[in-house]
């Protein structure tokens, strides 16, 4: 029996893998409903994600799919909150998952339970309606994200308890109307800040981003007008990446990402270049800089009571509304530190998933990463390795070279909450997708298809990487895989071609991929 902590996307393909390895879950979701950070509510719950309701996903459909679970043709390529909500929906009524959910149900406490070295079960206690309830476990998954502590740090920015004018945290923001005619200022430049601005900068009467560290922003609309991910993340791509000395491949991705727009220009331009954090989605943001509607700044030196100082500008700026899109922190209070230790927002975890020094493999926390790709087939990936050890069927390595490898993630990590270029690249979703697939013996095996399929490793190879390639064999393999992959293109196609009549991809395609790279 397996506890499962959360309803959200990672606790719902959780007790997917669950039952699909035929172990037992129990899913307790503390809210009503499933869907997680994706259910959108007009009110901010505590303890719960809050979304604004124009949040659209930043990696596209083909992408951000579970692996034998296609998105719907006609769903847009990349999915409002509710489209996206709506899939979830379907994947848990597809595979019979809400008759394992107990909603409205807390988790309290996750002990290690009495004969915890033998048995490696957990007690677990759980809260309904008030009343406390003590269940044993055989194992536990933590899926229960990391997006619901926002972190507000007001100590960082002197002059803020003087400031007249209002502030918050991204996570109450809902809709623009309450910048209208405002001076509004807008601090950090993640993926909600720069969506805030961009809205706020329609009714505002002026639009400030502060970025201590810029960032580089992408267009969702890639090459050619392809999702961005869908050209990005390539079995090719992530070879020349890969093999490719760091500084030239630093290059190479300074290089592509200044395409769209000179970064340095438009004062986004990263502090340090060779530290890669996640980029920022954003296709307005680079217009509205040039129209004037956004004006970027440096980080903040100081608040006045009607205004603010930024580093190295003499000038202050007036301000009526601040709005602090500083991120979150997160933590499992219903784990004991001893299990899981949470130090500068990193958590010591093998893969990102076991805590190294249990005496069983028995707890795994899921959807703690931030792959460079979607999120979802990268946490189903997890659980269908995580199963697999719960069963005894892969082992994990000896705990010295599992802490090995996490104390140098830990030194590879830099001050505050950059990731240095090497960590990005060995979270590139794609080398680590592979890692845990071959831990399960779901890797595909491009050379081996050109034998026997070389139309469908040509476009392993050379399109894509869609989810459903780690389908095609091993366990879990699901007969769909394949026409899946071959027909990715026309998934993605269908919901914009809607004038003139989608064909289907041809064979030629991938064949003058090849000689065009070959050329
Ligand atoms: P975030 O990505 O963690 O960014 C927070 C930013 O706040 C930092 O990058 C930094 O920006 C600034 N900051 C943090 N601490 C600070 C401090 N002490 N002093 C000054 N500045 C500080 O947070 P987020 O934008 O809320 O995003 C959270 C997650 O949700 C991300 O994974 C994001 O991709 C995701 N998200 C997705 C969507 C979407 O799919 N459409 C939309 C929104 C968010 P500077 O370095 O620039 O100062």
């Amino acid at each position: 029996r397996v506890a499962v902590v959360g309803a959200g996307v990672s606790g719902l393909t959780a007790t997917k893998c669950c039952l699909d390895e035929g172990l037992e879950p129990v899913c307790f979701e503390q809210s009503r409903d499933i869907g997680g950070l994706w259910r959108y509510t007009e009110h901010v719950e505590a303890g719960r994600p809050s979304l604004y309701p124009s949040v659209i996903s930043n990696t596209s459909k083909e992408m951000s799919a579970f692996s034998d679970f296609p998105y719907p043709e006609d769903f847009p390529v990349f999915l409002p909150n509710a489209r996206l909500l709506d899939y979830l929906r379907r994947y848990a009524e597809r595979f019979g998952l809400l008759k394992h959910i107990r909603f409205g149900t807390t988790v309290v406490s996750v002990r290690k339970g009495p004969e915890f070295a033998t048995t490696g079960q957990w007690s677990v206690v759980t809260e309904t309606d008030g009343k406390q309830t003590l269940h044993y476990f055989d194992a536990v998954m933590v899926c229960s994200g990391n997006f619901s502590e926002p972190s507000l740090p007001l100590h960082c920015f002197p002059g803020i308890e003087a400031f007249q004018g209002q502030y918050f945290h991204s996570r109450q923001y809902k809709h623009p109307d309450v910048f209208q005619g405002k001076r509004v200022l807008v601090i950090g430049m993640g993926n909600s800040g720069v969506d805030i601005a961009v809205e706020a900068s329609r009714v505002a009467a002026k639009v400030t981003i502060s970025t201590g560290r810029g960032a580089w922003v992408l267009s969702r609309v890639f090459d050619h007008g392809y999702p961005w991910d869908m050209v990005f993340n390539t079995r090719l791509m992530s070879l020349i990446r890969n093999i490719l000395p760091g500084p030239l491949s630093r290059g190479l991705i300074n290089y592509r990402v200044n395409q769209w727009f000179n970064h340095e220009n438009y004062g986004l331009q990263p502090e340090k270049s060779c530290l890669v954090r996640e980029p920022v989605l954003n296709d307005d943001l680079p217009s509205y800089i040039l129209t004037g509607r956004i004006t970027i700044k440096p980080g903040v030196k100081e608040f006045k009571d009607n205004s603010v100082v930024f580093h190295n500008c003499p000038e202050e700026e007036p301000i009526d509304i601040v709005v602090f899109c500083t991120g979150y922190n997160f933590s499992f209070p219903f784990l004991e530190e001893e299990v899981v230790k949470v130090e500068n927002k990193h958590a010591s975890l093998y893969k990102y998933v076991f805590p190294t020094h249990l005496q069983k493999p028995t707890l795994a926390v899921l959807g703690l990463i931030k792959p460079l790709g979607g999120i979802m087939p990268v946490t189903e990936m997890q659980a269908r390795w995580v199963t697999r050890v719960f069963k005894g069927l892969c082992q994990l390595p000896p705990q010295s070279v599992m802490e090995k490898e996490v104390n140098e993630k830990k030194k590879n990590q830099v001050q505050r909450f950059g990731l240095s270029f090497d960590e990005v690249l060995k979270t590139d979703c794609l080398v680590y997708m592979d890692k845990l697939a071959s831990f399960i013996g779901a890797k595909p095996s491009v050379l081996g298809l050109l034998c026997s399929d070389p139309r469908l490793a040509l476009t392993i190879f050379f399109g894509p990487c869609t989810p459903y390639q780690y389908r095609l064999g091993g366990p879990g393999h699901w007969e769909g895989a394949r026409q899946a992959i071959l027909t990715q293109w026309d998934r993605t196609l269908k919901p914009t071609r809607t004038r003139v009549p989608a064909g289907s991809s041809s064979p030629w395609l991938s064949l003058l991929t090849v000689v065009g790279f070959l050329l």
